[in-house]
């Protein structure tokens, strides 16, 4: 049954929550084949010596699978802290660190402990829509904070707006989904004050932050210890198959994370080759600097073809510009077996940098569809 197909008619005798009739389940096609440039995953395979430590280092436990991970994946933590640390000059420990299957998890269990039936979270959009779709699981009331035709945060009227709503949770994505902008410092700082004096969290999405030159908000946490940073090594890391994400907060929201997760919610398989990526961090980011530099040139091709991208602080482009519809676009890309997104902004789509031959491919079918 199609997605289409299933909202809205499901069957009398399942007691669905009614919040939940009108949803679909979220995700964006997987279609083999083709250039894939619609996920922002990192295009970069993981080099031989990460494979083969990772292979190492699960072979040597995978006796012990008959037991129950570490329930606190307190290692993996510490590494995670070391990570932040050394990139950020912060201070934290393993307290300060959550771990689970990916950053959508975190997000969960952020809503579970903090959101739910009464409490109103807040958002500016477009922005990453799985936050919103899980205000909506957890019925949580969901208010749409704008952005500006740049899609930037307007600081001083998002924190008026803050101190209006009087919302539990704030989310920030910077650099943001789908735009690629990113959210300058001082303006975070801003709506972290707002938040604070309406005793909410203000959780920041840095799930592109590697890819960005703008100063961590994890830095913000010793100051604010309503500051919580969600971040992932979905991207940066070339690691979404493994599904791990994180976040950086006052120890006190850890303690809460605790009472919403679920038990051993995070395998030994995960933890161990999680361990791995970060202590591989340096071999995995290699490839970063070629990624922006390739965003650069990409930017400046689509400008030159008449199209209008986005200046990104990301590892994927938002433009505008074409003529025709946005779906029509996109299906035009797909006929020459580029697989970008629609993110359901009219006027705009979305695509990811890939590997520079990839790149090259999306270059040449935009020349064909832009001529
Ligand atoms: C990709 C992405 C994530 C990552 O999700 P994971 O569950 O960690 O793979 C989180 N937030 C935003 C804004 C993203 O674009």
């Amino acid at each position: 049954m199609s997605d289409e197909t299933r909202s809205g008619s499901w069957p009398q005798w399942l007691p669905l929550r009614a919040a939940l009739r009108a949803s679909s389940p979220y995700g964006a096609p997987q279609i083999k084949d083709v250039v894939q440039l619609n996920t922002n995953e990192n295009p970069n395979q993981l080099p031989e010596v990460v494979r083969d430590r990772i292979m190492d280092r699960i072979s040597s436990f995978v006796h012990d699978l008959n037991r129950y991970p570490d329930r606190d994946a307190l290692t993996l933590r510490e590494k995670l802290a070391e990570y932040i640390n050394a990139i950020s000059e912060t201070s934290f420990t393993s307290a300060n660190i959550w771990a689970a299957n990916g950053s959508n998890e975190i997000l969960q269990t952020l809503f579970l402990a903090f959101g739910g039936s009464g409490r109103t979270a807040i958002g500016f959009t477009p922005s990453y829509s799985v936050h919103p779709m899980i205000a909506n699981i957890t019925g949580t009331s969901w208010i749409v904070g704008s952005r500006d035709s740049q899609f930037s945060i307007e600081a001083k009227g998002a924190a008026q707006g803050v101190r209006e709503v009087k919302p539990t949770l704030v989310f920030v994505t910077t650099p943001n989904n789908p735009s690629g902008t990113p959210t300058p410092f001082a303006d975070l700082e801003d709506l972290a004050r707002a938040a604070g004096d309406v005793r909410a969290l203000m959780v920041v999405d840095e799930a592109y932050a590697e890819f960005s030159d703008e100063k961590s908000a994890v830095t913000l946490i010793c100051r604010y210890p309503h500051v919580v940073v969600v971040r992932t090594m979905s991207k940066a890391f070339a690691f979404a198959g493994v599904r791990v994400g994180y976040l950086v907060a006052h120890p006190s929201v850890v303690d809460a994370m605790l009472v919403t997760r679920l038990p051993y919610h995070l395998s030994a398989l995960t933890q161990a080759a999680a361990e791995v990526a970060i202590e591989s961090a340096d071999l995995l980011q290699e490839g970063l600097d070629e990624i922006r530099l390739e965003r650069e040139r990409l930017s400046a091709a689509l400008t030159l073809a008449g199209w209008k991208p986005l200046p990104s602080s990301s590892n994927f482009i938002l433009f505008g510009g074409f003529e025709g519809k946005s779906e029509e676009i996109w299906q035009a890309f797909l006929d020459r077996g580029i697989l970008i997104r629609d993110v359901g902004l009219e006027g705009y789509l979305r695509f990811s940098v890939g590997t520079p031959v990839e790149n090259d491919q999306f270059l040449a079918a935009m020349h064909e569809i832009a001529s």
